[in-house]
């Protein structure tokens, strides 16, 4: 029998519920109950891939190509296990699939509605991805807020599953947002109206989280519990950490992980955290921090690369240092309100992934610079097709050379669409995703940093760098040192300089807190070695 976990959102989004239910899982899994995760978004979207960064973040790409919402970055980071495209259920998927049963007639003479058989639908997936994925748990994040509109079929869905596999076997968790106001004081009633707006819908919450600035005191505990239908003990705080990897500790001290046993029937298990607690111990003693460039399009909005910054945390945890993140918007740079004299004060920097034309004239500049001054760079996807022109156009001397994706009549395309990509016509995911087997030409560094071949990494692109221009390259000093088995060049590193690297695939979505990936430490270690040697 699988037991089921829904969690709910109150007041706000972006709360850190992902967090809450990543951290779940560990206790979970680390107590030995083979736990997965799934994340339902209520939009319309059939997946995160057509999606604006700016409007919801990072796209996380699966092993297996799913593009995801970023919440299961948090899932693949907390519990360590390979999430895959069916752990991601959005609202488009599920009207998609009934739309298209209504078609081939399998609910021919019926009325199609939302009840039944949308929420048939949900609840088909979510059982689903339970018996596909072997869980003894599955933990259910429904993305939103309690109140909204689309959210509405999922709730009424989950309500039914709990009459359906019975109370013992499903528990409802609502995380809300406890505000504290300019004088100082924590408001509960938020919390207590979201938890109000549950119960219309027929879902009382068993346990409610509570997120707020900081840790709730017994009255405010208490106050919670009265008008959330709760005893106190079902109250859990979880106040503002300086590491989101802190959440799970801070909830097992408070004994979630026991009272969801309880709740649950599930035998009591003690989970083992020692590796994790000295990770979050590494995460606060650091020598010193380092000032790393981030230069992207999407700086505004830090969940854009949050799998970045949370792969450089990783990185640096294990090396004892800490982080200074400058967000440099590449616009900034063309138009003068960056000036990159600036840059001098710069140890590293990353050029961050994206797509499109606006701002790429400032990342060629600014590659130029950190090329020329021999200081560390590490190129990610588009960072790397333009690490491609910049060396194109300066030390080739190719002045118009381009990718085709920016100039589509370049003389020189040095990176151009991948061939079979040509003849797509669909948008929604069609690009080169998912996990491939890449091979790295030893003596090189990137062989230093995995000391392994093959490796597999995620990709999600739709050019590469043109084969035609590999010689050119090579003799101007730009090693190809990774190719996959369908030939592209995945890997560009540059001679004779400390760490100028380029990555067709993005590492950042395999970096672990325990294990963090080989290109972000090994940019790190470079940036504290050029740093040594200045
Ligand atoms: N726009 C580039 C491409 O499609 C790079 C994509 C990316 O950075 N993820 O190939």
């Amino acid at each position: 029998m699988v037991k089921y976990i829904f969690v709910t959102g109150g007041v706000l989004s972006s709360l850190g519920k992902g967090v809450v239910v990543g951290s779940i899982g560990l206790l979970l899994e680390r107590s030995g109950f083979n736990t997965d995760t799934v994340k339902i978004d209520p939009y319309l979207n059939v997946d995160a891939g057509t999606m604006n960064p700016y409007m919801h973040g990072e796209v996380f790409v699966t092993e297996d190509g799913g593009e995801t919402d970023l919440d299961l970055g948090h899932y693949e980071r907390f519990l360590g296990k390979y999430m895959s495209k069916l752990n991601n259920i959005t609202a488009g998927q599920i009207y998609l699939s009934v739309l298209e049963k209504e078609r081939r007639g399998d609910y021919l003479g019926q009325c199609v509605q939302v009840v039944p058989h949308v929420t048939n639908e949900i609840k088909e997936r979510i059982r689903h991805v339970a018996k596909a994925r072997g869980a003894d748990v599955l933990i259910v994040e429904i993305g939103g807020t309690v109140g909204d509109i689309e959210g509405l079929p999922f709730l009424e869905a989950i309500r039914q599953m709990k009459l359906e596999e019975g109370p013992s076997n499903t528990i409802f968790i609502h995380v809300a947002l406890a505000p504290i106001i300019t004088t100082g004081e924590l408001k509960t009633k938020p919390v207590q109206h979201s938890v109000q707006e549950l119960r219309r819908i027929g879902i009382q919450p068993d346990i409610i989280i509570v997120r707020s600035g900081r840790a709730l005191n017994d009255d405010e505990r208490a106050k919670i519990a009265l008008y959330g239908n709760v005893p106190p003990k079902a109250v859990f705080s979880d106040p503002d950490t300086d590491s989101i990897y802190e959440v799970p500790l801070i909830l097992y001290k408070e004994g979630l992980l026991s009272y969801i046993q309880e709740l649950l029937g599930l035998p009591r298990r003690e989970p083992e955290l020692s590796d994790w607690v000295d990770f979050v111990e590494k995460t606060k003693k650091y020598r010193r921090k380092v000032n790393i460039a981030m230069v992207g399009k999407y700086t505004k909005v830090r969940d854009s690369y949050i799998s970045i910054v949370e792969a450089l945390r990783h990185a640096a945890a294990h090396l004892g240092i800490g982080l200074n993140l400058e967000w440099i918007e590449s616009t900034d740079i063309e138009n003068g309100v960056y000036d990159l004299s600036r840059a001098g004060e710069l140890e590293g920097a990353i050029i961050l992934p994206g797509f499109g034309r606006r701002g790429t004239l400032g990342k060629i500049e600014f590659i130029k610079r950190f090329r020329e001054s021999g200081k560390p760079i590490l190129g990610i996807c588009f960072g790397m097709q333009l690490m491609v022109v910049e060396v194109a156009r300066n030390l080739l001397g190719l002045k118009d050379a381009n990718s085709t994706e920016l100039d589509p009549n370049t003389p020189h395309p040095v990176v151009d669409m991948i061939p079979w990509q040509k003849n797509i016509e669909k948008i929604g995911g069609t690009m080169r995703l998912g996990a491939r087997r890449i091979n790295l030409v030893r003596d090189s560094i990137i062989w230093g940093l995995y000391r392994a071949s093959p490796i597999y990494e995620r990709f999600r692109h739709r050019y590469t760098l043109n084969l035609k221009y590999v010689d050119q390259l090579e003799k101007a000093g730009l090693r190809i040192t990774g190719w996959s088995d369908e030939g592209f060049a995945e890997v560009v590193e540059l001679n004779n300089h400390s760490f100028f690297l380029g990555v067709q695939f993005h590492p950042e979505f395999k970096s672990r807190p325990l294990n963090p990936s080989p290109v972000y430490k090994g940019f790190l270690q470079a940036v504290l070695e050029a740093a040594r040697s200045d």
